[in-house]
């Protein structure tokens, strides 16, 4: 069901793309439609979903369906196979960056990697090659900065349009061993442009603590950055397309291990859709680390006996990196 909130959304989107007046517009020959046209087609192109795939399928009907010459490339693209790949291996034996202008080309060529717009969750393995080389550890911030540069003020996305204040891009060490990523900005993220700071990353820390680690030390991230409004679950364009900037914090991040917390963030990594339960307890792969999947905090807010189910998750968490409890104290 799309509420009028969302609709409004994606009509400004659409007319941020151009895409609105080109669907109203009768003379689709018109040279600055064919242009505003082909920019989504390029921009279809580029890390994959910027325009989402029922925007393509929109435009594809009826009024310009017969402008063969406008839609092939959006045709080609929207039909063009997804690429499964076999799972990576755990962080192969990386090559290592040491100069930042190689940095900045790891960022390049993670860029260019043929990440595919689907409204269905794909893995995070089959959206992208692994990059062929790490960054170095004292080259991850400014990596993750210029990420965050190119990410700018984003509009790739019906989010942008959906009352946000902040993007919240992430949080923690960028040499993290363990990553947390979660769904999306609430409220309180949205206003302090930082992830899990609510009352549902109150419970995070307490999580993190009882692992015997520290905030500083883990990386937290979610699978979109800009908060949904009235914090619903992200649509899967929104989803699909802002996941991209996640994989290639990963990338850049390659922590051991990654907690996806809740279901959106199982599905969206994993690329299924299956039942917490049924994804709980086992090992998981996600761009070469392990991955395991528990409650999100939220969730456990809301129904505290479920508690210890997230504990024995993160036990085995615990167990994987080598890692000692909090003493009581
Ligand atoms: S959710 Fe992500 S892709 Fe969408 S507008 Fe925000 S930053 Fe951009």
């Amino acid at each position: 069901m799309v509420t009028g909130d969302a609709l409004r959304g994606y009509l400004k989107y659409l007319q941020d793309l151009g895409v609105y007046d080109l669907y109203r517009t009768s003379d689709v020959a018109d040279p600055q439609a064919a242009g505003l046209l082909s920019s989504v087609a390029a921009n279809d192109e580029y890390r994959g979903a910027a325009a989402p795939a029922p925007v393509v399928q929109d435009v594809r009907t009826k009024p310009i369906s017969k402008q063969a010459s406008m839609v092939t490339d959006l045709q080609k693209s929207a039909e063009e196979p997804v690429r499964v790949l076999p799972a990576p291996q755990r962080h192969p034996a990386p090559t290592t960056m040491s100069a930042s202008a190689e940095s900045a080309s790891l960022l390049a060529e993670s860029a260019e990697a043929p990440f595919t717009p689907l409204m269905a969750p794909t893995s995070f393995n089959n959206r992208a090659p692994l990059p062929p080389v790490s960054v170095e550890a004292p080259q991850k911030v400014a990596v993750l900065q210029a990420l965050r540069s190119e990410i700018g003020d984003c509009t790739r996305c019906p989010l942008a349009y959906a009352g946000r204040h902040s993007i919240v891009f992430a949080d923690g060490n960028p040499n993290a061993k363990l990553m947390f990523v979660g769904e999306g900005p609430g409220a309180d993220e949205d206003a302090s442009g930082l992830p899990f700071v609510g009352k549902a990353g109150q419970l995070l820390n307490n999580m993190i603590t009882a692992m015997g680690l520290k905030r500083e030390q883990v990386y937290i991230a979610n699978i979109v950055m800009c908060r949904p409004p009235k914090n619903r679950v992200p649509e899967p364009v929104e989803a699909n397309t802002c996941s991209q900037f996640l994989l290639r914090q990963i990338d850049v991040v390659q922590p051991e291990v990654i907690v996806a917390l809740g279901s959106t963030a199982a599905t969206y990594l994993l690329g299924v859709k299956q039942s917490l339960v049924a994804l709980r307890g086992q090992w998981h792969n996600v761009r070469g680390a392990r991955c395991a999947v528990t409650y999100h905090p939220a969730y456990l807010l809301r129904d505290p006996k479920m508690k210890g189910e997230a504990w024995k998750d993160l036990q085995r968490v615990m167990v994987e990196l080598k890692q000692k409890p909090a003493s009581p104290s």
